[in-house]
């Protein structure tokens, strides 16, 4: 049989060779090192067969910086710890131990609670597994053997994912320890170099709260030290940059148990919010929205005709009154039909573009709330646009320019991605080819490159979701631009043709910025605080240097306040040094020290990130003009 090599060269190989066997064939130091072959871009044991004709991959542990290589060290690993937790623990009873993103867990049911030291004691125990040096073996077994053997190992989670498995059924052993397990691993432990567990956690066993609680041990491996070691400085980073941590510092918003999921903003964070309220009221009156308000609590007869009752409903706030129940709006799109359903509607009066950051209530799991980043009120900048089929594509390239002007002025590095008709889907298919073929034309005009994720729409149409990456590599979804030809349909949205005859509206969902509360969360997360000078609470802080300056401190700062910024003195009684700290610790973009030196024309400003610098009023005033008026 023959395999096609990435150089698309053909390599013939005896029948039933394994992707070892090919590696040997290529060269004895490819066979030492590798790690993993990759056949049409699905992973596969280097043990097993390959298909005749078959375009093979093989990975070695120079690969470090590939996801798939990366994947298969550490569910090695991961292994690695189970073994290590049954010798260490006896009794210890092991249930699943997977790789995820940056690292992998394994879930254990130990004799005795354990505590953080278990972290050092595992570790130490694979440190000594790698000395020794491991290998893996794989076999196949029948389903009654496999459940025998965890039977007499004790292992009843095991027994229990044994009879819950399709397909062949796989072991795989390395030292003294035997795992049931799907695969692929590492053919030795040597490409393991570093290995570091990271933290415990509670959890469910199959994710249940009616089953046992299990201790989920989370680590990480790589193929290099270095990588680990640039790893946990990013771990280290995220921590200092955590967005509740800073809203804490910069006393801008606190959560309470008696309103989970809700942030109380303070003064200070409602200067932010209301700053990027400015920017979204500002800039979509330059684009022709036009701004509407919508209740709060609808009817639940809203709900079902929307649809929300049947796909959304968990995700809602239900209350009752006078013997009639209402739903909190999760979402503002039933509530802007009702307003473009409330007057006949003509082929003139379109596009109609109806703007609302409306309050928005979704029943998120407590388990799952995390600051700002995991809400139950969300305050989304979105609107809907109300227009016929022939508008479509210009105006999504409307709302692709205006996406792109929002996230330029943030300097975001963004990633588009267009999501295709999934197959639980309403609408024909013609009404999908004609959506999915508007929004890749639009991105094609405007030469925005993007990814397709096949079947990733919305029910109710496709959608090209953009999203960030932050300084810590991370990615997050802002915005979304959506179309949707089923909400005119179960609302009956009609418009009068330029044909006199009736038509079905098209409908755009839109949001740029997505939900305010987690727009500011992750802007927190990747600016460490230092938010551009028009969000910044606090623009100016002016010092004086000794009581003799008071006076032309607090001229100057009321002066630049008048002006239209936000500005504070300090005068207490303390150091210049440790005034200047603690401005500098509120994240102050500019800092201004008034002492025996400075004047009107000669100001000693200090700049974020920047040196000390003189300059006059004026050119603060001017400077401060072009940062904070955008
Ligand atoms: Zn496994
Ligand atoms: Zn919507």
């Amino acid at each position: 049989m023959r395999v096609i090599l990435p150089d698309k060269s053909e390599l013939e190989l005896p029948d039933g060779a394994t992707g070892l066997d090919a590696a040997r064939a290529i060269g004895p130091k490819l066979a030492e090192q590798a790690v993993l072959v990759r056949t049409n871009g699905q992973v596969r044991d280097l043990r097993l067969p390959l298909d005749d004709g078959q375009q093979i991959q093989i990975l070695t542990m120079r690969d470090g910086d590939d996801p798939d290589a990366l994947w298969v060290l550490r569910h090695s690993a991961a292994h690695l710890l189970a073994e290590a937790a049954r010798r260490l623990y006896p009794g210890t009873k092991v249930a699943i131990g997977p790789p995820i993103e940056n690292g992998f867990y394994y879930d254990f049911e130990f004799p005795e609670p354990v505590g953080e030291e278990a972290l050092e004691r595992l570790e130490e125990e694979i440190r000594r597994e790698l000395g020794e040096g491991r290998e893996w073996e794989r076999w196949e077994v029948e389903r009654d053997e496999a459940r025998r053997f965890f039977e007499e190992q004790g292992e009843p989670y095991k027994v229990e994912l044994v009879e819950t498995a399709d397909g062949e059924i796989s072991f795989y052993r390395q030292g003294d320890f035997v795992d049931l397990c799907r695969g692929p691993h590492l053919q030795d432990s040597k490409p393991i170099k570093a290995v570091k567990l990271l933290s415990l956690a509670g959890a469910y066993w199959r994710g249940d709260e009616t089953r046992p609680q299990l201790t989920r041990v989370y680590g990480t491996a790589f193929y290099d030290p270095k990588d680990l070691e640039a790893y946990l400085h990013r771990l280290e980073e995220a921590k200092r940059r955590d967005h509740r941590r800073l809203g804490k510092e910069l006393d801008l918003f606190h959560f309470s148990e008696l309103a989970p999921g809700m942030p109380f903003w303070h003064p200070r964070g409602m200067v932010v919010w209301n700053a990027l309220e400015d920017l979204r009221r500002r800039e979509n009156a330059r684009r022709g929205y036009e701004e509407i308000k919508t209740p709060l609590v609808f009817d639940n007869e809203l709900w079902r005709t929307s649809g929300h009752w049947e796909k959304f409903r968990e995700n809602m706030f239900f209350l009752e009154a006078e013997g009639r129940e209402y739903g909190l709006k999760p979402m503002n799109c039933p509530g802007h039909c009702l307003v473009y359903a409330d007057a006949p509607r003509s082929y003139r009066d379109l596009p109609l573009r109806l703007a609302e950051a409306g309050t928005l209530h979704r029943n998120e799991l407590s388990g799952t709330l995390h600051g700002l980043l995991r809400v139950r009120h969300v305050t989304q900048d979105d609107a809907h646009i109300f227009c016929t089929a022939g508008q479509l594509e210009a105006e999504i390239l409307g709302c692709l320019d205006y996406a792109f002007f929002l996230y330029d002025l943030f300097g975001f590095d963004m990633r588009v991605e267009l999501s295709t008709r999934p197959d639980n889907r309403l609408g024909a298919d013609e009404e999908w080819e004609r959506a999915e073929a508007a929004l890749a034309s639009a991105l094609g005009k405007r030469g925005i490159a993007y990814d397709v994720s096949e079947g990733e729409g919305a029910f109710y149409g496709p959608k090209i979701d953009m999203h960030m990456h932050d300084v810590l590599g991370r990615s997050w979804q802002l915005g979304t631009v959506q179309l949707d030809f089923q909400m005119p349909q179960r609302f009956g949205l009609a418009y009068a043709g330029a044909d006199n005859a009736e038509h079905t509206a098209a409908m755009i969902h839109r949001a740029l910025l997505g939900s305010l509360e987690r727009f500011i969360g992750i802007l927190l997360e990747h600016t460490g605080g230092n938010l551009p000078v028009f969000l910044a609470p606090e623009q100016v802080r002016v010092l004086p240097v000794s009581d003799g300056h008071h006076e032309a401190a607090f001229a100057l700062a009321g002066e630049l306040r008048f002006r239209g910024f936000r500005v504070a003195a300090d005068a207490r009684d303390e150091t210049l040094g440790r005034r200047i700290r603690e401005a500098e610790v509120a994240k102050t973009p500019y800092i201004v020290v008034w002492g025996e030196r400075e004047s009107r024309d000669a100001l000693a400003v200090r700049k974020h990130g920047g040196e000390q610098s003189t300059m006059s009023v004026d050119a603060l005033l001017a400077e401060l003009e072009a940062a904070a008026k955008l």
